[in-house]
């Protein structure tokens, strides 16, 4: 195991709010950020000390950019299998390309899944129309439809809530591989946020709890209410997922807890995850910075929380009418804005959170969705 020790430069495949989080600690720890995406003056660009823009599938740009690193992680999983490959040829790739392509596909993370015994959701494998109607009978109705690869935030998934919807939904998700699932009619979702280093330590945020509007996370808070039972299992399944992949860096194991209290997974981010920004404001060591002391080889800092928080993401639905009134959020004092530096507000794109500290998750929340009304909309 090789420890890259700070003033050493580390290199970041994603460019987007993620890197840039990540980026901040780097440099507040005294390493260099270097980060590599098609984009440029992204949100990883402006905090990094060096930005490449070239495509994924340009190897040559790709092995430059290698040589030129300490170390490689990401912040966007959707690299391809062939990019991450060519950078481990010349430095640590931290978590594992083998993790990234496993997670990358809901298919076969799913099987990993299921083949290892963690819960998930029922689900089958969709190649044709066929398939769609046989898995129907053995699932039933309402079932969710979802693309193989390149799905989040809701996208390249549909609910299929009749039969009349089944060939629709087939036609407009641009088909190649897919799943279909259950539906859960859960009671709540929760995500443990999680990292493990390179001698297999393992820390937590404990349990997070998150509300989706529009299938695109809304609200996180901390401590999640939930059970001490479910709290403990969630956690267990967490650090066995991490175990078992031999996971180095910081993950996100997402779960429905239905209301039969039955944990399942939905889905695993093997990066820093939007659940996991309130802990950039509310603990002793961030989600980013547990990534950063894992790829390095260094131990992981404390998760511990100075007080429970809430977080709210701000679309760019809130850029309607122009730039928000930021002055009227902060007069809330405890609320912190974060932005994060994207030049163009469309309507669901990310483009930053608040995070309110109180004596409670439950208080919390009600600041920060106090303080995002202020800004209007929501
Ligand atoms: P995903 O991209 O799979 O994380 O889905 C985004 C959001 O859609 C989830 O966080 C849920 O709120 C909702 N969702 C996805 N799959 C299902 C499902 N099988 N049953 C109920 N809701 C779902």
């Amino acid at each position: 195991m090789k420890t890259i020790l700070p003033g050493s430069t580390i290199g970041v495949f994603g460019s987007g709010q993620l890197g840039r989080m990540f980026a901040i600690e780097a440099r507040k720890m005294g390493y260099r950020v270097h980060t590599f995406s098609p984009a440029s003056d992204t949100p990883t660009g402006q905090v990094a000390d060096f930005e490449t823009s070239a495509d994924y599938n340009d190897l040559d740009a790709v092995r430059k950019f290698a040589r030129s690193v300490d170390v490689v992680t990401f912040e966007f999983e959707n690299v391809p299998s062939h990019t991450v490959e060519a950078a481990a040829h010349f430095v640590g790739v931290h978590p594992r390309g083998e993790i990234l392509h496993i997670t990358q596909n809901r298919l076969r993370e799913k099987t990993f899944l299921l083949n290892n015994g963690f819960p998930v959701t029922p689900f089958y494998h969709i190649k044709t129309l066929g398939d769609v109607k046989n898995a129907i009978s053995a699932i039933g109705l309402p079932c969710v439809f979802k693309t193989a690869g390149f799905g989040y935030d809701g996208k390249g998934q549909k609910k299929i809530k009749s039969q009349d919807g089944i060939e629709k939904a087939f036609v407009n998700l641009d088909f190649r591989d897919a799943v279909l699932e259950a539906f859960v009619d859960f009671q709540k979702e929760i995500s443990v946020v999680c990292a493990r280093d390179q001698k297999g330590n393992f820390a937590h945020y404990g349990v997070i709890e998150n509300k989706h509007a529009n299938h695109i996370l809304d609200i996180s808070f901390a401590p999640a209410i939930i059970s001490a039972g479910v709290f403990r299992d969630a956690i267990e399944i967490a650090r066995s997922i991490a175990e078992m992949l031999g996971y180095v860096g910081t993950l996100c194991v997402e779960f429905f807890l239905t209301k039969k209290e039955r944990l399942l997974v939905n889905e695993l981010a093997p990066r820093p995850h939007n659940s996991g920004h309130l802990t950039f404001d509310a603990c002793v060591t961030s989600q980013f910075e547990q990534q950063l002391r894992a790829v390095c080889g260094l131990p992981l800092g404390s998760p511990d929380f100075y007080r429970p928080a809430a977080m709210a993401n701000l679309l760019g639905d809130l850029w309607q009418n122009g730039e928000p009134d930021w002055t009227e959020t902060l007069k809330t004092p405890n609320v912190k804005l974060h932005l994060y530096g994207k030049a163009e507000a469309k309507r669901g794109r990310k483009m930053g959170h608040l995070t309110a500290v109180a004596e409670s998750s439950a208080t919390a929340v009600e600041i920060i969705e106090k303080a995002r009304k202020r800004l209007g909309l929501c």
